[in-house]
């Protein structure tokens, strides 16, 4: 079973306890196809009212609805037809992700791949958290309980928009927590979709709502609220520090995964054509927009001039397209804002740096948010480009003198998300895993992911881990029991 994703303007609605309602102030915002600048939906623009109602059912579904009773096998098996539904429609799915975000096709059917495994990840994982029996004295019993942490609010961005809601969504649902997710304003419609199935896979409603609307409204009020528990967020910086803010009012749990500036090292003796691969499919994947973006790309002087040279001949072959034309390597940025914000990066990198390729809009785009693949070259650390997030296909080459420059320059960023080396010599690989302050270090390689593994950063790219077990246990409280065994345990008056 399978269908196409409908080309006319699609108006879509929040969906709170189980229902599809308009905006309380009946306000629809336009969300576009970035590589036509085409509006292609209308989408309900929650108020501050809409995300107390939504606060509300989810606060019920979890002090007072069936939720609470169900057990973990019973989730885990919402999360498997949740998968199942989404294997089933992911051609639509990976059309519409394509359409609305501008990511080439073909990566939009991996992300739906990834988004049914991080269900079916979490379904079988929902019925294995345990709790533990202490070594307290013999005269008593002591144990853990884990519980869900209540309410969660789920704020994600635009460049993985079906998986970020997955990687919120799923380890949530198997902690047995109830949802308010809130996508990015620029790309709410592969999760709009999505919330068409949660009835029919069994969640209650309440358990997971969906609303849409700018950061500062109706993000804002969601981390305000104090009807939630905890806030999970992915995005930039600057926002997650305002949530911290706002969070503190009311103490809620919050996790952070935030920007990156990562290093991707490459050594002298590194395979050539892997590493020149390497340094290109870093920075370039999702034309940049990914927090793990290798976007400071760290040569040994001995190779510095040809591996330059050689990344930039490699990188005239990057195909830009239409995102849904299956030989598209890179398609357009997600928005005008985002266009603005990497053109002005562009135009402070020729100040700062050389320019090998790129620096502009590509010829022949007529419309469309397309940036070329551009690398700066003989970069200072200190430069704004080489400090500064800008989630554009936006390389930043530095070279360095030896290991020890390496891992100096590494290390100085505000950011430590994830780091990459590419070396054949074990030991200095080893050695810069751990001299490399960053959540995510890749050997000979830079951005696969699985859901098995902890993701998330050091220093000011966050806190708190998603996915594996990590993930989960954001999403849960301990509560310790103590049993007494003693007939008078305290005697004390
Ligand atoms: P970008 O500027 O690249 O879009 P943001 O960090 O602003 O990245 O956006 C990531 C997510 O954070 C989006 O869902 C957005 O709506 C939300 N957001 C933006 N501002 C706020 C805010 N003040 N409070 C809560 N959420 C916000
Ligand atoms: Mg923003």
């Amino acid at each position: 079973m399978s269908s196409t994703a409908n080309v006319s303007v699609k108006t879509y609605k929040s969906y709170i306890n189980g229902q599809w309602v308009s905006s309380s102030t009946g306000e629809t915002f336009p969300v576009y196809d970035p590589s036509t600048e085409a509006v292609i939906a209308q989408v309900a623009s929650a108020s501050v009212a809409d995300v107390d109602s939504a606060v509300k059912a989810a606060r019920a579904a979890f002090d007072s609805g069936p939720w609470p009773q169900t057990t973990a096998q019973d989730r885990g098996r919402v999360l498997f037809k949740l998968a199942e539904k989404i294997r089933q429609n992911s051609a639509m799915l990976a059309e519409l992700e394509s359409r609305n975000c501008g990511k080439p096709i073909v990566e939009s059917e991996f992300d739906m791949a990834d988004v049914a495994t991080c269900f079916e990840y979490y379904g079988g994982l929902a019925n294995k958290v345990t709790g533990s029996v202490l070594p307290v004295p013999a005269n008593a019993l002591s144990f853990t309980l884990r519980e869900p942490v209540g309410v969660a609010g789920q704020i994600i961005p635009w460049n993985f928009p079906l998986l970020m809601a997955a990687w919120k969504l799923a380890p949530a649902i198997a902690a047995g927590c109830c949802c308010i997710l809130k996508p990015a304003e620029q790309t709410p419609l592969t999760a709009l979709e999505f919330a068409n199935w949660l009835e029919e896979a069994g969640l209650p409603p309440g358990v997971v709502n969906i609303i849409n609307g700018p950061g500062e409204i109706s993000g804002a009020a969601l981390v305000a609220h104090p009807g939630v528990d905890k806030i999970a967020f992915t995005g930039s910086a600057a926002v997650g520090k305002i949530i911290v803010r706002s969070a503190a009012d009311t103490l809620k749990r919050v996790t952070l995964e935030l920007g990156g500036k990562s290093p991707n090292i490459f050594f002298a003796d590194a395979d050539w054509e892997a590493a020149v691969d390497g340094a290109l499919f870093g920075v370039f994947i999702n034309q940049g927009e990914v927090c793990s973006a290798g976007s400071r790309v760290l040569v040994e002087k001995k190779i510095y001039g040809k591996f330059v040279e050689a990344m930039t001949e490699k990188a005239k072959r990057i195909k830009l397209g239409p995102p849904l034309d299956r030989d598209t390597k890179m398609g357009p940025l997600v928005s005008k804002e985002q266009y603005d914000r990497v053109s002005s990066y562009l135009e402070l990198g020729k100040k700062e740096a050389k320019t090998a390729i790129g620096g502009g809009r590509p010829k022949g785009f007529g419309k469309g948010f397309y940036v070329e693949p551009t690398i700066f070259y003989d970069v200072d650390n200190t430069a704004r480009i080489s400090r500064e997030e800008i989630f554009g296909p936006v390389a930043s080459v530095i070279p360095f003198e030896n290991e020890a420059d390496a891992i100096k320059i590494a290390n100085d960023t505000p950011y430590g998300l994830a780091g990459a080396v590419w070396t054949r010599d074990i030991f200095k690989a080893f050695r810069l895993v751990k001299s490399m302050r960053a959540g995510i270090i890749w050997v000979n390689h830079m951005q696969p992911t699985y859901v098995e593994a902890p993701w998330g950063g050091y220093k000011q790219s966050g806190f708190g881990r998603e996915l594996g077990p990590w993930g989960l246990e954001e999403y849960l409280e301990t509560k310790q029991v103590f049993v007494n065994l003693d007939e008078n345990p305290i005697g004390w008056y």
